[in-house]
C-alpha cells in the first residue's frame, strides 16, 4: 500500500534520505529503528507529505503520492493533489499536537468537518466512538490541558483514527512520557492493529514493543535501510554489524 522509491531528501547539502526503497503491504505493521539523525522521523514527514522530496516518488494505495502521471510522464503534484491524498495517512507525533484550545471530543471532530465536510452531528458521534475505543469517554470534554500525557496521546490517536485513514504513522510517541504512562498507550496501538484493518509504520525506541507488535523491523542508517527483517530475525540476530552495534547500545 505503500511504497517509497529511490526516494531523496536533502536539506541543503545533507542528504538525510539517500535513494531510500521500502514497500510496505496492506494491512503490515513495520517498526523503524536507528540512530538519531538516521532518518526515521524524515520518512513518515515525507508520507505525511509535509514537505517536498527531491528526488524518486511515494505511491500509496496505487496512487502516487508525490507526483500525478501527465501523458505518460511524472511530474511534481500540486498543493491540492497533496492535500487530498493526504488524507489517507493518520499521524501521531512525539509531542501530541493536539489544538489547546479544544476539548479531546473537539479535537477529533474537526479535521472530519472542516476537510471531509462531515455534519458536525455525525462527526461527533464518530468522535465519541473512538474516544471510548481508546478508553476516554470520561474525558470527552477536557481539554488538553486538563489530561495526563498518556491520555493526551491517545486523544491524538482517536483524533488522526477520525479521518479514516489507511495507514497509521507513529513517530517516537512513547519518548514524551513516563513510564507509567507508556504501557497505556501501547496497549491503544495493539488493540488498533489487532482490531482494525490498517497498515502502520512506526518510529520507535520500545524494542520491546517493536518485537511484539511488528511483522518487520527496518533498521535505518545514514538515510538508507541497511537491514531489515522480522523482529526475532532482526533485534535477536542481527547480520550487519552496524545492526549489532545500535543494538548493544540500546538493548
Ligand atoms: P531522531 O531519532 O533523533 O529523531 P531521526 O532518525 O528521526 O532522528 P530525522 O529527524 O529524520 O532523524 O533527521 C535526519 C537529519 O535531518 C538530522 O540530521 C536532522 O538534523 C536533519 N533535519 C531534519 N529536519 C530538518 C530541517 N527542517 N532542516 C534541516 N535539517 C533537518
Amino acid at each position: 500500500i505503500v511504497r517509497f522509491e529511490n526516494v531523496t531528501k536533502r536539506y541543503g547539502a545533507l542528504t538525510v534520505l539517500n535513494e531510500l526503497n521500502l514497500s510496505i503491504a496492506r494491512n503490515e505493521k513495520v517498526c523503524i529503528i536507528g540512530p538519531s539523525g538516521s532518518g526515521k522521523t524524515t520518512v513518515l514527514r515525507m508520507l505525511m507529505t509535509l514537505e517536498r522530496i527531491n528526488g524518486g516518488v511515494i505511491w500509496v494505495d496505487g496512487e502516487p503520492l508525490t507526483h500525478v502521471q501527465k501523458r505518460g510522464q511524472m511530474v511534481l503534484a500540486s498543493d491540492r493533489h497533496l492535500r487530498r491524498v493526504r488524507g489517507k495517512i493518520g499521524m501521531v507525533f512525539q509531542h501530541f499536537n493536539l489544538f489547546p484550545h479544544m476539548t479531546a471530543l473537539q479535537n477529533c471532530m474537526e479535521a472530519p468537518v472542516s476537510v471531509l465536510g462531515l455534519p458536525k452531528k455525525d462527526a461527533e458521534a464518530r468522535a465519541a466512538e473512538l474516544l471510548e475505543m481508546v478508553g476516554l469517554s470520561g474525558k470527552k470534554n477536557h481539554f488538553p490541558i486538563q489530561l495526563s500525557g498518556g491520555q493526551k496521546q491517545r486523544v491524538a490517536i482517536a483524533r488522526a483514527l477520525a479521518m479514516r485513514p489507511k495507514v497509521m504513522l507513529f513517530d517516537e510517541v512513547t519518548s514524551a512520557l513516563d513510564p507509567e504512562l507508556i504501557g497505556e498507550v501501547l496497549s491503544v496501538i495493539r488493540k488498533l492493529g489487532a482490531e482494525h484493518d490498517l497498515t502502520m509504520l512506526m518510529v520507535t525506541h520500545q524494542m520491546g514493543f517493536a518485537k511484539e507488535f511488528s511483522d518487520r523491523v527496518c533498521f535505518f542508517y545514514d538515510g538508507k535501510i541497511i537491514e531489515q527483517g522480522p523482529p526475532d530475525q532482526l533485534l535477536g540476530n542481527p547480520q550487519n554489524e552496524r545492526t549489532r552495534q545500535f543494538l548493544s547500545a540500546v538493548l
